[in-house]
């Protein structure tokens, strides 16, 4: 595996890390053995956050006796200082540790956000006090909108940052990166196989020849982090001739179909959360990239599932809901298709039901 600094944390993370986000969806034992084949394939970075169901919990079971092995990074979405205060001691119990090496305000959605946990009596003022103490080392944000981060940046010397990159959506190339750069922030990626959509290989192979840290690819399955680490143990990065024509063709292909998640299309009048339903969808995802006879076999939590079963229902009422009124797709900077590609998600999710009420019966 390779190694790179992570900004000014002095802190060496593996090139290919481990988004914990979907360990939480699966059965405990299964989700065990992915975390602990990514450990024995050399990641060292896990990004999880407090709202990734028990995400937290279960890698607190998986680094018994390796934590030194490992840097851990998660997150509180908490607005408040006394809720974020809360949060990282829940972290720290759920993770079973002394310290998180980062922790990140999570999501941060606009200005305003950014005001009230940036300002007085907010999360950030949590973390400050959380690290004078030593419980965590390093705080960071996330944000699915680069210049949000940008802002976040020049408000407060955040140390590490996770966004959204990969070969159709390059936006934080433009300004956040190279800021980063310039400050010694750490540059971790979520979402580089633009959740499934791009071929994992080629997609993190141009990722590595940009100038970031780290990459974390959510795994659910140990195959999947098995081919995503084979990428970070490559001695020789560079792209070739084809695979840079094949990086240009799918940019190109997928223009247009990739929801950026930047929230420009909502509010929508119907309550349809648009950009979460098209962008952050991970179990839909995870239908469509396993198929359904592979993800009917799948060892789904019996906890999650219930929950999702409900949740599910609910997105399938609010996608029903859309009166095509046309409003979201006028104001989609990405000209995306928008009605039509909700209606197509509504059949995979009614057989996601199906399948999960399949699994709760037997
Ligand atoms: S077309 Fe549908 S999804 Fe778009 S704004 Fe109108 S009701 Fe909402
Ligand atoms: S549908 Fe378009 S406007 Fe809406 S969140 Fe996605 S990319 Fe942004």
């Amino acid at each position: 595996m390779q190694y790179r600094k992570l900004g000014r944390t002095g802190l060496e993370v593996s090139v290919i890390g481990l988004g914990a986000a979907m360990l939480g969806s699966s059965d405990t034992k299964y989700a065990l053995k992915v975390a602990k084949r990514a450990l024995d394939l050399g990641v060292n970075y896990i990004d999880t956050a407090r709202s990734y169901w028990n995400s937290e919990a279960i890698l607190g079971q998986a680094l018994k006796g390796r934590s030194g092995e490992v840097y851990i990074s998660s997150k509180t979405a908490a607005t408040t200082k006394e809720e974020a205060w809360k949060q990282v001691h829940e972290s720290l119990e759920h993770l079973n540790t002394d310290h998180l090496d980062n922790c990140h305000l999570h999501g941060l959605r606009d200005e305003r956000d950014l005001e009230k946990r940036l300002g007085p009596g907010g999360a950030l003022e949590a973390l400050m006090d959380a690290r004078e103490k030593g419980l965590i080392h390093h705080i960071g944000c996330t944000s699915h909108r680069s210049h949000i981060l940008v802002k976040a940046l020049q408000r407060f010397n955040f140390e590490v940052i996770l966004v959204p990159m990969n070969i159709v959506e390059r936006e934080p190339l433009q300004e956040l990166i190279p800021l980063c750069k310039q400050e010694g922030v750490g540059v971790t990626i979520m979402k580089p196989v633009a959740t499934g959509l791009l071929p994992a290989p080629v997609a993190l192979k141009w990722l590595l020849n940009q100038p970031v840290d780290t990459l974390v690819p959510g795994a659910t399955t140990v195959e999947e982090i098995e081919i995503d680490a084979q990428v970070g143990q490559m001695a020789d990065i560079t792209l070739r001739e084809e695979e840079q024509r094949r990086v240009d063709q799918l940019k190109k292909l997928l223009d247009n179909k990739r929801c950026r998640i930047c929230a420009e299309c909502e509010p929508c009048p119907k309550g349809i959360p648009i950009g979460t339903t098209l962008g952050t969808d991970v179990m839909y995802d995870h239908y469509r990239n396993m198929g359904p006879e592979a993800f009917r076999r799948f060892p789904w939590s019996v906890e999650r599932v219930r929950e999702e079963i409900e949740r599910r229902k609910n997105r399938i009422s609010q996608i029903k809901s859309c009166n095509q009124c046309g409003e979201c797709e006028r104001k989609c900077p990405y000209r995306l298709p928008i009605i039509r590609m909700l209606q197509d998600m509504v059949e995979p999710m009614e057989d996601m039901v199906r399948a999960w009420n399949e699994q709760l019966v037997f």
